[in-house]
């Protein structure tokens, strides 16, 4: 059991707010988070099918890709299909908070899970859309602790440079100072100035991991006033973004490739573009409606894009750019389901929060193939 602030926070260190687009209505959406949680349940939609799924394992709070409440709602009555969902879940206390475009966003998120899915690897972003600041972390360490804030420095995250990673520098020098008479200093006297040999090392963090970052090295640090400098960069971090591409081991033709794109997200049919015969290797998707990046993915020089809910006319500009599309459509977005379960599941083990999650199981495809 944890309390529903304290569940989302951990959430949130995977696909924070700040990643959302502008308008998106992401977060909790109903219900409180002032209470305690016990059973989670990860889904991609909230139907109603999936509420009744939730009231009957017990669930207290449900994690969706997409908003229930995106547009408008201006009743609440059990007439429509989201009056009807936003009752139950408040007369059975079931929270439901969304994460979306944050989620499309965050390392790991949706477009990772699904080139991860699809084998494509040496990924980048296809449309930026979060620029990461870099920021020069300093800090001062009397020899003996070097050891245990370096390496809590690197668990939290600090010195990653490219494929680098526990990056820091270490100069010896000599610190001083003079502690006021109302405190107990870890080395040295009250009142009387003190010279000792300190390291300062330095490293690199950035805006997303700067502040679990301090938090460790305070913790890890023996004085009770921590000397740190965070300078800001002029240099950012890979930009975050919506979609990934990148490359399969070995290129194939665009139906085999399609085949692929069926059996891996175990889907009854897909739609295709493209000459079935022509090779295919670069690949980019981006989960959900891709209609708007299909011009993107082509100057990036995808030979492909995996994207739901394509148009008529958008796969025409898109043989008109010479880009193949294949659309298995906009529910194999599902896959975040594993992919949130399985981190919130590592998550929560590794900082001790006894709460269960689980999948939901429901079916939310709209869609039936004759
Ligand atoms: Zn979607």
């Amino acid at each position: 059991m944890a309390n529903g602030q304290q569940v989302i926070e951990q959430f949130e260190t995977f696909a924070p707010k700040k990643f959302a687009f502008e308008g998106d209505p992401i977060g909790l959406q109903i219900g409180t988070l002032n209470k305690e949680i016990k059973r989670v349940l990860v889904t991609l939609d909230v139907l109603e099918s999936v509420v009744d799924e939730a009231i009957e394992k017990e669930i207290d709070l449900i994690i969706a890709h997409h908003p229930p409440i995106f547009s408008k709602l201006p009743k609440v009555t059990d007439q429509s299909a989201a009056g009807r969902i936003v009752m139950k879940c408040i007369k059975h206390d079931i929270a439901v908070y969304a994460a979306h475009t944050n989620l499309d966003v965050a390392e790991g998120g949706v477009n990772d899970l699904m080139a991860q899915a699809l084998g494509v690897t040496d990924t980048t972003v296809l449309v930026p859309s979060f620029e990461n600041t870099v920021y020069k972390l300093v800090v001062f360490v009397p020899e003996e602790a070097v050891a245990q804030v370096s390496e809590a420095l690197s668990r939290a995250g600090a010195g990653h440079i490219g494929a680098y990673s526990d990056c820091q520098f270490h100069t010896t020098g000599t610190g001083q100072f003079k502690a006021a008479i109302d405190t107990t200093p870890y080395i040295g006297q009250a009142g009387k100035l003190e010279r000792v040999t300190e390291v300062r090392i330095e490293t690199v963090v950035t805006e997303l991991n700067q502040k679990q970052v301090i938090r460790a090295m305070k913790k890890a640090h023996p004085y009770e006033e921590v000397a740190y400098d965070l300078i800001r960069e002029e240099i950012n971090a890979p930009s975050l973004g919506l979609g990934r591409i990148g490359y399969l081991k070995e290129a194939m033709p665009l139906k085999a490739f399609a085949e692929h794109v069926r059996t891996v997200f175990a889907v009854d049919n897909l739609r295709f573009v493209g000459d079935e015969k022509q090779m295919v290797r670069k690949v980019a998707v981006l989960g959900g409606d891709g209609n708007k990046y299909v011009s993107t993915a082509a100057f990036a020089g995808a030979d492909v894009l995996v994207t739901g809910d394509l148009y008529f006319h958008v796969a025409h500009d898109a043989m008109a750019l010479g880009l193949a599309v294949v659309d298995p459509g906009h529910h194999v977005e599902s896959v975040m389901k594993q992919g949130v379960v399985d981190f919130l599941t590592k998550r929560f083990h590794d900082q001790k929060i006894d709460v269960d999650v689980l999948i939901s199981t429901a079916n939310t495809n709209p869609f039936h193939f004759l």
